[in-house]
């Protein structure tokens, strides 16, 4: 069958919307008929190469949709469910998913550095041309081909444009509090960097019950949203001094949990800075892999527990419908994330307005 995909062919050009056919599914495939897909940053930084992945590549991997096919073998999910894609579906058998580690599953790691599903093949052509796959989604297309642990089933009242942001932003910064910090109630919390991930952290944190939560940033739109997702205090950081700002809310010592979600230098700096002895530092954001970083030495003493997630920490059989039910229950907001809704078409304005840090989660619609 054919559908319509955005297609990245070359670093730094636009997307372009081209027919693609879907090869035969194998027996432990799902097809996806996709209802809506985030852009995050991590398609951008593909597109402008700070990602390297072989092209011409199908983005997008924040997806949700319907079953539209099963494979023979599939068990999981049937025709009709409504699933949020994951793009962690690891194998269950791997030297990491029998350490308890299944986000660095050796068989999806592989597959997603090599741009395919983890059979080591794609199911994407262009006139016989082969497409890459993008982390094991490729979401930003009509359809979806997915390995049956990456299509998570999640209650059908849940809308497909607020449903398919559990699938990257929102389990990466709710995760990070709730799985990798573990935050405890009562505690501070200071989030450096409140964009769609950093927000997640903050509402994360009220979720968790943490009593002092604080937004750092330095985006008067950014702080703007703190607090309706949870931050009992702002601090603008261009124009305050973190450190003595959050240590004057914490009794004098610096939060409990840090985070740090915004990816650069000074935001590292002042997460560990703002994290009192014995906290625990979580770090989200990214820049280049090859970027690098240079850090107080003293501000990494003192016990400080640091931690890197990429996904936090997500368990996404057990996670996503977790979120889904959190927010109908009006515990975490999602409908707030999303600034713009975007037919495929239109998918180049959407990077180019994160590009000009113009908004939190734009979403293609089908
Ligand atoms: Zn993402
Ligand atoms: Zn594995």
């Amino acid at each position: 069958m054919e559908m319509n995909a955005a297609v990245l062919r070359e670093v730094a050009k636009p997307l372009t919307i081209e027919r693609v056919e879907i090869g035969a599914l194998k027996p432990r495939d799902v097809l996806v008929r996709l209802g809506a897909s985030g852009l995050c940053h991590t398609d951008l930084e593909v597109m402008l190469g700070s990602l390297q992945l072989p092209l011409p590549i199908v983005l997008g991997h924040e997806g949700a949709g319907v079953v539209e096919a099963v494979g023979g073998e599939v068990t999981l999910v049937r025709p009709g469910d409504h699933v949020v894609c994951s793009w962690s579906p690891n194998c269950g058998h791997c030297f990491y998913c029998d350490q308890g580690q299944p986000i660095l599953c050796e068989a999806v790691v592989a597959a997603a550095a090599s741009g395919h599903l983890p059979d080591g093949q794609s199911r994407l052509r262009v006139s016989g041309e082969k497409l890459h796959h993008f982390s094991v989604v490729s979401s930003h297309a009509e359809y979806c081909v997915v390995p049956e642990a990456g299509a998570v089933p999640v209650p059908r009242e849940l809308p497909f444009d607020r449903a398919c942001l559990i699938g990257c932003g929102v389990m990466t910064g709710v995760g990070a509090v709730v799985r990798c910090a573990r935050v405890s109630p009562g505690s501070s919390v200071v989030v450096v960097g409140c964009g769609a991930v950093g927000l997640n952290v903050l509402q994360g944190a009220r979720f968790a019950n943490a009593r002092t939560i604080i937004a750092v940033d330095i985006s008067d739109r950014h702080l703007a949203m703190a607090p309706g997702f949870g931050a009992t205090q702002t601090i603008h950081a261009a124009r305050e001094d973190v450190t003595a700002a959050v240590r004057a809310l914490t009794g004098g010592r610096g939060a409990d949990y840090a985070f740090e979600a915004a990816g650069n230098e000074a935001s590292l700096q002042q997460a560990l800075e703002a994290a009192r002895p014995g906290a625990t530092v979580v770090i989200l954001g990214k820049t280049s892999v090859n970027a690098k970083v240079s850090l107080r030495f003293g501000s990494l003493m003192g016990e400080k527990r640091i931690v890197r997630s990429s996904y936090g920490g997500a368990r996404p059989r057990v996670d996503f419908p977790r979120i889904a039910r959190a927010y109908l229950a009006g515990q975490l907001r999602l409908d707030e994330l999303i600034t713009q809704r975007l037919a495929l078409g239109d998918i180049n304005a959407g990077f180019e307005g994160m590009q000009r840090g113009e908004v939190t989660r734009a979403v293609v619609v089908f």
